[in-house]
């Protein structure tokens, strides 16, 4: 293999091995250069909806690329951001009134916090602080990192990041802490923001807490003054059972941000979502009050016309269905690991389920990680386990065979990696 230039995500170019070449990805499957198939386990890093080229998804990406490129969206307007933004307005939470383009989950996460900040500054009130919950994560930007979990990830660039107030994760009986933690940081009159990932923690390990912790969450944070900043980045779209996560807890959350799924995840784009009133306090003929942010792709009418089309795929085809059917299959499978000493922690929340490997050396960079992900690998299944978390978060046309090959790979990959004690 000649050596090539690239520089990969999250990939340790001095142990890991060359991954493989796709040419083809189609359903739930992916086929290498030399014609092996490959089970998409993580939806492409939790993008894939609906199965790899959706027809419809691809269909719009095509019509529209024979009439329109990118556009500047700060000085013309386009049919396929337009219907996208009332689109987005109905299907959200109650509240959102306000749709800003972006084009991936980092900036929608950045451009929230912003959003916060200056509704603020531009009522003349001196709040500043953002609360999260600790485990968080919410990209791989500055700010995205400054509001996520630190550690090994972002050790390096701790010099750059702005302090958060860290809110303890909510775990099971012990929610109250939490929501005490975030009482008493509310205390100051500072908070601008309590920023979370509804329900499902992702890159954080999959750690998953109720939706009745969530509503309290918004509710304490609005009691304190803030605003309840909804990163639905890899929880909308049906990945938790419901459309929007925060739907489980009848939450309207003051800003909701989205990217993966939006367009079915075909093609990079991210919506801010935001109420009235945070729009308003931008809006003034007083122009320092302007929202100044863009990024030179927002809105890129292709983008939008895909993920208009995968609103008509929620329309049309009975996907609720579907995700119901998958979370039923995960919740069915999860008796399978009790007792089973080399497994902790068996979870699931709609889509995604998730199991904790007991190892000596539990974290991101424990040394089960690159073996489990070898063996899946080598079974023609594409599993990227968090440390010593291994999860599923399939597209949603996965059958129940190959949830089956799935489980039981987890098995025999607990066999044959695992060094339980
Ligand atoms: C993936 C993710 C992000 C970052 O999205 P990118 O498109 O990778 O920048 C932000 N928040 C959450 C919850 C995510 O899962």
């Amino acid at each position: 293999m000649t050596s090539s230039p690239l520089w990969r995500p999250f990939f340790q170019h001095a142990v890991e091995p060359t991954p493989p070449t796709i040419v083809e990805a189609s359903g739930a499957w992916l086929t290498t250069d030399s014609g092996d198939r490959i089970l998409d386990a993580i939806s492409s890093w939790w993008v894939i909806t609906h199965g790899h080229r959706h027809p419809a998804i691809m269909e719009a990406i095509r019509k529209t690329s024979e009439r329109l490129d990118q556009l500047i969206f700060a000085s013309v307007t386009h049919e396929p951001a337009e219907r996208l933004a009332r689109e987005l307005v109905a299907l959200a939470p109650e509240g959102l009134a306000h749709v800003f383009f972006s084009d991936s989950g980092s900036t929608a996460v950045e451009v929230a916090l912003k959003m916060a900040l200056g509704t603020f500054r531009n009522r003349g009130e001196a709040r500043t602080r953002v609360a999260v919950l600790e485990g968080g994560y919410h990209g791989d930007t500055i700010g995205a990192m400054s509001v996520g979990e630190r550690g090994v990830f972002n050790a390096a660039y701790e010099p750059l990041l702005f302090d958060v107030v860290r809110l303890p994760f909510p775990h099971p009986g012990r929610e109250q802490a939490t929501l005490d933690a975030l009482e008493v940081a509310g205390r100051g009159g500072e908070l601008a923001a309590v920023l979370v990932e509804p329900l499902v923690l992702g890159a954080g390990g999959m750690r998953m807490y109720g939706a009745d912790t969530l509503a309290e969450l918004a509710r304490v944070a609005r009691e304190a003054g803030a605003l309840f900043v909804a990163d639905e980045v890899m929880t909308g779209w049906g990945r938790t059972g419901a459309l929007f996560a925060c739907e489980h807890a009848g939450v309207a959350p003051d800003i909701l941000c989205t990217s993966k799924g939006l367009t079915g995840g075909a093609l990079p784009l991210a919506a801010t979502l935001a109420t009235a009133e945070i729009f308003d306090a931008h809006r003034s003929t007083d122009r320092s009050k302007t929202f100044f942010h863009s990024s030179s792709f927002t809105a890129n009418p292709i983008a939008c016309a895909a993920a208009l089309a995968n609103v008509g795929v929620w329309r049309d085809e009975p996907v609720a269905e579907r995700v119901a059917a998958l979370a039923a299959h995960h919740a069915a499978r999860m008796p399978r690991f009790d007792g089973d000493e080399r497994f902790a922690n068996a979870r699931a929340c709609g889509t995604i389920a998730a199991v904790d490997l007991r190892v000596d050396d539990p974290g991101y960079l424990a040394e089960v990680g690159p073996k489990l992900r070898a063996f899946f690998l080598g079974r023609g299944l594409l599993v990227r386990p968090l440390g010593e978390t291994i999860y599923l978060m399939p597209p949603y046309c996965v059958t129940e065979p190959e949830l089956d090959r799935l489980y039981d790979a987890i098995f025999e990959a607990a066999g044959v990696v695992g060094a339980p004690r």
